[in-house]
This record gives structure tokens, C-alpha cells and sequence, in this order.
């Protein structure tokens, strides 16, 4: 086939992943340690709201395929090479790859006035860490928003309060602290043992992250879940992912 004739039908093939990319298959709702963002050489700006409370934090809530789409992409690069591609593809699917849709809407900017009611509980449960913004909270679920929200199929208000409510249905901090995991400069917990308490706790397996402290070593950073489309209920994970924190035991620093 010759270029002239194949470039108008990939582009419309990759414009099309852009229309489709509202299609997805689960949410992973990932939580972090604030304890373990802060404890890196890097540290952490607490936001204008003034330090949160030692308690898992919301990162975000974020549509995800079960299966890697590659397909238009691979079609692309033998087609166009690999520049012109990398360049479509990126408009289409993102830079970081393609497993998940993201920036789906960037007219759809996140309104204060839409999720005024849930200021007091995102200020609470989703507070930036940040040191590079304003302090504003607002600044990171605005990023999160465009960058996943606008893929979720919900309206404002209803992706941040489901996330709301998925975090208050299955605390994690509590279930940890229930299973004698608890903040602390000496303990040092073993990976599957946070893994298990958690799978005990929420009645599901959970995906976990681990950073390295300013002194080197392993902490839990993040814990990633899978939710239902309808960012309900946790669900089990279609995708395997493999736990990533090497080494058998972490620390869950004081915040
Ligand atoms: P994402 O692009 O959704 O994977 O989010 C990654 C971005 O979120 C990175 O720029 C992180 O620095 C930022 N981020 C992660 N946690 C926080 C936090 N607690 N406060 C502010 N920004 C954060």
C-alpha cells in the first residue's frame, strides 16, 4: 500500500483509539503513605490546610485496560516510522504508554463548584504532598482529573466521591493497624505480611509499592486496588502485577 493512501487510514485508526479511549476494563485506586512520600531525600510541602492526619492519602482513581492495546501503534510505526508515530501515538494514547486512556477530555476542566460539598473530606483524604504547586489541594485533583478522571465515564462529582467512598469502606490504615502494623522508626514489617492483612482486611488482593527512604531503605509507598467501572466496589485484579518492592521486609515511617 502506498504511503498516500495508508496515512489517512492509520491517522483515523489512531484518532479513533482517542474516541475509544473512554473505554476501559477496571480502576486501580491507589493510596500512599504520606509518611513514605515525605521520608525520601526529596521530602514533602505540607498543603495550606496545614499537615494531614497520619492516614493513607488518595493519589487517584485510574482507568486501566486489562489488556495493553498495541496494536495501532506497532501498524504506525511500520507505516510512518518510528518518530511520526511516537508522535500520533502520544496525541492518542499518552506518552507513558498504552495500558491505560488518559487526558480523554482537556476542555473538561475540573470545576470548584462541582465538588464544593466534598472540599472538607478531599482536603482530608486527598491532600497534596506537593512542593512544586501553590499548596493548593485543588491543584492536584484538578492533574488527576484531566489526566484520569476525564477517562472514567463520571461526572466531577461523582468520580471524587466514589473515590470518597472506596477509601472509607476499606481503611486501610486501620485494617494495617489491626494486624499490629503500625508507624515506626524500629518495626521492620515483612512484605507479605502487609499483603495479607490487606487481602484479610478488604476481601481482596492489593498491588503494593515500595520507595526507598532517605536513608536507602524500603518503605511502603503505595497500594494499588482494583475497583469495578463503575469505581464501586473492589474487585479482583484482571491484571497480575507484580509486587513492587524488592526485598522481603519494609518500613512504614512516622508521619
Ligand atoms: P500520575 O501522573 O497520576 O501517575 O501522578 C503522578 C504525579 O502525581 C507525579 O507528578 C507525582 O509527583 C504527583 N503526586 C503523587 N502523589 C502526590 C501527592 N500526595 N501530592 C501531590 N502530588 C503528588
Amino acid at each position: 500500500m502506498k504511503l498516500v493512501v495508508a496515512l489517512p487510514l492509520v491517522l483515523s485508526s489512531l484518532l479513533s483509539v482517542s474516541s475509544m479511549a473512554k473505554d476501559f476494563d477496571f480502576f486501580y485506586f491507589v493510596q500512599q503513605w504520606p509518611g513514605s512520600f515525605c521520608g525520601t531525600s526529596q521530602g514533602c510541602c505540607f498543603p495550606d490546610t496545614g499537615k494531614p492526619a497520619a492516614d493513607f492519602g488518595i493519589h487517584g482513581l485510574w482507568p486501566n485496560y486489562a489488556r495493553c492495546q498495541g496494536r495501532q501503534g506497532l501498524a504506525a510505526r511500520a507505516m510512518l516510522g518510528e518518530d511520526v508515530a511516537a508522535a500520533v501515538i502520544s496525541a492518542a494514547v499518552g506518552r507513558r504508554g498504552k495500558c491505560w486512556p488518559e487526558y480523554c477530555d482537556d476542555g473538561n476542566a475540573l470545576r470548584p463548584w462541582a465538588i464544593r460539598d466534598l472540599f472538607k473530606s478531599l482536603e482530608q483524604n486527598w491532600p497534596t504532598l506537593s512542593c512544586k504547586g501553590s499548596g493548593r489541594s485543588f491543584e492536584f485533583w484538578s492533574y488527576e482529573w484531566k489526566k484520569h478522571g476525564t477517562c472514567s465515564n463520571l461526572e466531577q462529582r461523582d468520580y471524587f466521591a466514589s473515590a470518597l467512598a472506596v477509601k472509607a469502606a476499606h481503611n486501610l490504615t486501620e485494617i494495617l493497624a489491626g494486624a499490629g502494623i503500625v508507624p515506626s522508626e524500629s518495626e521492620r514489617y515483612s512484605v507479605s505480611s502487609v499483603s495479607e492483612a490487606i487481602a484479610q482486611g478488604t476481601g481482596f488482593k492489593a498491588n503494593l509499592e515500595c520507595n526507598r527512604g532517605a536513608d536507602g531503605e524500603a518503605q511502603l509507598f503505595q497500594v494499588y486496588q482494583c475497583v469495578d467501572k463503575e469505581a464501586k466496589q473492589l474487585i479482583d485484579c484482571p491484571l497480575s502485577m507484580p509486587t513492587k518492592c524488592r526485598g522481603d521486609t519494609v518500613k512504614l515511617p512516622v508521619f
